[in-house]
């Protein structure tokens, strides 16, 4: 991804405690396992193996977090964006389905219980996640997953509008749904935290340090960087949406979307109060997603995404600020203080790809904009695969690698699809 290496200007990035000080790979180096990419799946999947007793060397290429981990809106949610546990039966199979169900619904737990034992400091509320409805027409979508959800034992509810408005603290929705199990993270802060328990747990993280090649060597695999080598016996890949061309093909399995991201200054202590009322997370049904959390700092984080990003500064001010005034009017006219992006790794079928690349480097991609609870319980599965070397338990069918014909041009069309969301929202 041709981009600096230095972090955006996000508010987590204004607001998160230290990472640890790493050096960059210096020389040569063997490890069990080597881990490329420092976001959360790396993270987890490096901090769980040297739990399991593995020796890990993890690469990053600008810093812990710098990926979509340290720029996402930090909602913990523990379903998956378009799917549901029936349709995940239908497209993977009872048992594979079954078991992914089960994971996405054990997901957030899972991140806060994480959260709990390591101690991380990341701002960590966990009093539930909304998705409220925009039209009367997706209050039958509510239904379906409070109904699919609650029969595998989630903490779901059907919300009215009239509960919907005094959750939320506005009257723009129709209805919705909540679980409990959700939160929101400031998610740089998370990412650090995780950094720093890898390294506890033994991980040799070395930042500033991006993998440049990816070559046997007899039955290992060797990892290039500028400044040495690192030789492995297993290679994961958790470079997701912000994979280059270290593995043929990859990079061209998921398509990059860009996210914009915003916060308000700090809201007055009554207009706080009546917005998302105990601290909720929400994000809504429509495709041209609206999405809202408080930080800790009294911020509304919010953003959106634009067919076109010429002058998008202004453009984001004035749209998102438009959508405020008509969603929470109560906020009034306000100011942002701070405005990044970031990169969604979206798949053809919008699911999420597990990869064998072959003996020994296996890879996934393809959050689809929901990979805080997501990515970091699958490290925890990735571990468990790359140690006892057996796919049997996977909560999810190895897929083989299928690059997306005229990539190029997927990726500079994928943002129109924003109108035909816009379209279909207005709808119902
Ligand atoms: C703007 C935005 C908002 C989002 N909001 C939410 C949300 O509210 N809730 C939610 O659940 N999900 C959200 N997501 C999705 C979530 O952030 C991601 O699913 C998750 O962070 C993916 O983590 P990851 O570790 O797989 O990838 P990343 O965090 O992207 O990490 C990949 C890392 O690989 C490194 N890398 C790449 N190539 C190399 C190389 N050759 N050598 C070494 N390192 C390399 C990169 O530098 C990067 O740090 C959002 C995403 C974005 C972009």
């Amino acid at each position: 991804m041709p981009e600096s290496s230095a972090l955006p200007p996000s508010l987590w990035a204004a607001t998160a405690p230290p990472g640890p000080q790493t050096t960059p790979l210096a020389g040569t180096a063997t490890a069990d396992v080597a881990v490329v990419g420092a976001g959360y799946t790396g993270l987890s999947t490096a901090l769980h193996l040297a739990e399991r007793g593995a020796s890990v060397v993890l690469l990053e290429a600008a810093e812990a977090g710098w990926g979509a981990s340290g720029r996402n809106n930090g909602q913990v949610i523990p379903t998956h964006p378009r799917f549901d546990p029936d349709h995940f039966r239908q497209l993977l199979g009872p048992e594979k389905g079954e078991a992914y169900a089960r994971l996405v619904r054990d997901s957030a737990a899972f991140t806060f219980a994480l959260i709990h034992r390591l101690g991380i400091d990341c701002e960590a509320v966990q009093n539930g996640w909304i998705q409220p409805a925009h039209r009367p027409g997706r209050l039958a979508l509510s239904a379906r997953r409070v109904e699919q959800w609650a029969k595998l034992g989630a903490p779901v509810e059907l919300l009215d509008r009239q509960r919907t408005a005094a959750v939320t603290g506005s009257d723009f929705w129709h209805g919705g749904w909540t679980n409990r199990d959700g939160g929101h993270i400031n998610p740089l802060a998370y990412a650090r935290g995780l950094a720093h328990a890898a390294i506890a747990a033994g991980v040799r993280l070395h930042e500033r340090s991006p993998a440049t090649a990816l070559e046997r060597d007899g039955a290992r695999w060797r990892l290039s960087t500028p400044g040495g080598s690192v030789t492995a016996d297993q290679v994961v890949l958790a470079t997701n949406a912000y994979s280059d061309d270290l593995w043929p093909g990859f990079r061209q399995t998921v398509v990059p979307v860009r996210s914009y991201q915003m916060s308000t200054v700090p809201l007055g202590e009554n207009v706080r109060r009546s917005i998302l009322v105990g601290d909720v997370a929400l994000s809504d049904t429509q495709g041209d997603l609206h999405f809202f959390r408080f930080a800790r700092s009294g911020r509304l984080v919010t953003g959106g995404a634009l067919v076109f990003h010429t002058g998008h500064e202004t453009r984001l001010r004035r749209r998102i600020g438009a959508r405020l005034a008509r969603v929470f009017p109560q906020v009034g006219a306000v100011e942002f203080d701070h405005l990044w992006h970031g990169y969604v790794g979206i798949t053809a079928d919008r699911m999420p790809h597990l990869h064998e690349l072959a003996p020994g480097v296996v890879a996934w991609v393809g959050c689809q904009g929901r990979g805080v609870a997501l990515a970091t319980i699958l490290g925890r599965e990735f571990a468990r695969w790359v140690d006892t070397r057996s796919a049997t338990d996977l909560p999810l069918p190895l897929a083989p690698l299928r690059p997306i014909p005229a990539h190029g041009f997927a990726r500079r069309i994928a943002r129109s699809a924003l109108l035909l969301y816009r379209w279909r929202d207005r709808r119902g």
